[in-house]
């Protein structure tokens, strides 16, 4: 087994160019494959706010060779704080250093518009990326004998008519994913949780202010928690943007098939009264912001048909907040089976190994994350308490993430190939 190139060369659509499309884009292109990526939008391009980059993604990000690039706007949080939502008092911290010193790697926060086009540029090296190009559809062809092996091609179809066949057709194109019904029939878009407002705010305003000052310089990743909602805070952009997603009760005031709405400060301010004054601070230094649909969905069961289609990130596990990392953990994981395969029948077993592998790991994130997100959202009571003290021991025992931080990609995928050799 080669670990870097695939014997056999296949050609390979992805369709969808978020994060997850890009990650798989770049690493089947580098495993020497032919990649053609689909964009349905006219531009590839991300939403405008900050995103998270814990250790297992950094991990990642610097096998590609992208660190340095990162380097240069992301910003390395000194901790991550739990505060309460009235007071503003902090419960518990954990001190990024030793995160960063357990797993070998930095917990980053960056602009999600930046990590795209880190990774859109290092993705057209090595696959083509054709934008206005929306799939309408993803048909499975009948077996030809090929090369003394039996192929199946997906075929994608285009909206304007092109027809493009591939030997693997992956479905990154997230929640409404079109490439979902062809794998399993379900078009389903997955059902509202909670919604959450999405802001940048200029730190250069915030620095006016001694208490907002602190928020900039500290470089905490802050989390206030109160009944039903919680704020998330955190520097981007070499710390001239101060991200906040304000998760809140979901309201009927969005179209079914919108994602996101304008909304305004006064909106927000509705949204939060009686949160501590550097939330009310902050409220009035937002410049623009829009209210974001939050979705969840169960995992599906089936990712993988056996005509050469899968599907990666949400379009298979909406999961908040930790979609991105899963959707690029599954790009590589795909990538790293696809070195292996030697005839056109290895590539059916390659995709069940891709859903063996990631399921368990999905689902187990998105336990997590539900779990967090109702820890969060607590009433005060016995349970706020309980969950307070739990934080406040965070400091001393230090974080156990293993099974999240620590996840490597490569020893996953070895596992599985030693367990069951092709
Ligand atoms: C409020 C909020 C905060 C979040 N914070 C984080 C965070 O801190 N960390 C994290 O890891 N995740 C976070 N997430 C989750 C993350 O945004 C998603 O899980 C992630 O973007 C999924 O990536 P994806 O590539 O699978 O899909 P998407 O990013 O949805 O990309 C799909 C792409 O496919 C294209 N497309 C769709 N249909 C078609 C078609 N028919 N033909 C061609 N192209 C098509 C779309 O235009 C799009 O470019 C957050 C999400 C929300 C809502």
């Amino acid at each position: 087994m080669n670990p870097n190139t695939s014997p056999l060369k296949l050609s390979i659509v992805v369709v969808g160019c978020g994060l997850g499309g890009l990650a798989a884009a770049l690493c089947l292109g580098r495993a020497g494959h032919r990649v053609t990526v689909f964009e349905a939008a006219s531009e590839a391009t991300e939403i405008g706010v900050g995103i998270q980059v814990p250790p297992n993604v950094s991990r990642l990000l610097r096998e590609w060779g992208l660190q340095e690039e990162l380097e240069k706007t992301a910003v390395k949080p000194r901790a991550a704080s739990w505060r309460r939502y009235d007071t503003g008092t902090m419960v518990g911290e954990l001190d990024a250093r030793k995160l960063e010193e357990k797993y070998g790697v930095p917990h980053y926060n960056v602009h999600r518009g930046e990590l795209h086009r880190i990774m859109y540029n290092a993705a057209k090296v090595v696959a083509n990326i054709i934008t206005n190009s929306r799939v309408t559809a993803v048909n499975v062809g009948e077996p030809e004998m090929r090369q003394g092996s039996r192929r199946i091609q997906p075929t994608v179809i285009l909206s304007d008519g092109r027809q493009v066949c591939a030997d693997v057709v992956v479905g990154a194109d997230g929640v409404k994913s079109v490439t979902r019904g062809t794998v399993c029939g379900d078009s389903s878009s997955g059902s509202k949780t909670n919604s959450a407002h999405r802001v940048i705010v200029p730190t250069s305003e915030m620095i006016k202010d001694s208490a907002l000052k602190e928020l900039v310089e500290n470089t905490h990743v802050t989390c206030w928690m109160g009944p039903g909602r919680n704020i998330v805070g955190y520097c981007v952009s070499g710390g001239t943007g101060y991200n906040l997603v304000l998760s809140c009760p979901s309201t009927d005031d969005m179209e079914p098939e919108s994602w996101s709405i304008p909304s305004s400060p006064d909106m927000i301010r509705n949204d939060y009264l009686g949160w501590e004054p550097r939330i009310q601070k902050l409220i009035d230094l937002i410049p623009s912001s829009s209210k974001w649909k939050l979705v969840d969905r169960p995992i599906l069961s089936t990712w993988v048909h056996h005509g050469g289609v899968v599907l990666i990130g949400d379009a298979c596990h909406p999961l908040l907040p930790y979609g991105a990392a899963m959707a690029m953990e599954d790009a590589a994981v795909l990538a790293a089976l696809l070195t292996n395969p030697k005839t056109y029948t290895d590539i059916p077993h390659l995709l069940d190994a891709y859903a063996d592998i990631r399921k368990p790991r999905c689902t187990y994130i998105q336990d997590v994350s539900r779990k967090n997100g109702a820890m969060f959202h607590l009433d005060d009571g016995p349970g706020q308490v309980a969950r307070d003290l739990a934080l406040s021991k965070l400091a001393e025992g230090g974080d156990n993430n293993e099974r999240q931080f620590g996840y490597n990609v490569h020893e996953e995928v070895q596992q599985w190939i030693e367990k069951n050799p092709l």
